[in-house]
């Protein structure tokens, strides 16, 4: 059965690289927004393209699972309150998240929310902020960073986020995309049917979904 955390925050723009690519100037304090549990699927399962968007793409991305309840934690408790690191693809209707103008509807169709493969434990990883982090779509790599080129450490953002809203177990971080997305590429490179996207995170393993 699929995991169906209780939430999901992600954050926007949280690599240097990325919001040169889109831009964008450095954000002052983490972007959040929400998918919903409903978008869910493991290694292996199919993203499937909704008949509303002609600009599906991948957004590969770290994925902090919350182990303790927290709230208004500082950086310290906040790392001590990771319960483990997965890899996650941020699927994101790129069109519509401009035409819409908040992003709901453009991270959070079904299948939206590849996790996996497996939850590593925080005593794993001496550094979250050393990770090599790559997507590849069919073989090619698209994406090629570190988390070392995050703006808002993953202890950061925890904490921020815990401020004043609690986090309870299980609950998922994704903790922003490197540089490499879909509609920055010249020419631009979006999802279709046949298509396999991966994401591989040094120390975790790789996320490996079909498209449909
Ligand atoms: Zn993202």
């Amino acid at each position: 059965m699929t995991y169906r955390p209780g939430k999901i925050v992600c954050v926007g723009r949280n690599y240097a690289a990325h919001a040169r690519e889109l831009g964008n100037p450095m954000p002052e304090r983490p972007l959040l927004f929400l998918k919903p549990p409903s978008a869910v699927i493991g290694d292996g399962e199919a993203i499937v393209l909704p008949a509303a968007s002609h600009q599906v793409e991948h957004e590969g991305e770290i994925g902090i699972v919350i182990g303790a309840l927290l709230r208004r934690a500082d950086e310290q408790a906040a790392r001590a309150a990771i319960g483990g690191i997965t890899c996650v693809n941020d699927v994101t209707a790129r069109d519509l998240q401009k035409t819409d103008g908040q992003w709901t509807r453009a991270k959070g169709f079904d299948t939206f929310c590849p996790l996996g493969p497996a939850l590593v434990t925080a005593d794993e990883i001496p550094d979250p902020q050393k990770l090599r982090l790559r997507t590849l779509l069919n073989g090619e790599v698209l994406q090629d960073s570190t988390t070392a080129d995050m703006i808002f450490t993953v202890a950061q953002i925890v904490s921020f986020l815990s401020l004043d809203t609690t986090l309870l177990p299980g609950t998922v971080i994704l903790t922003g995309t490197p540089p490499g997305v879909g509609f920055a590429r010249k020419p631009p490179v979006f999802l279709k049917p046949g298509d396999r996207i991966t994401v591989e995170v040094e120390r975790i393993g790789s996320l490996t979904n079909p498209v449909e």
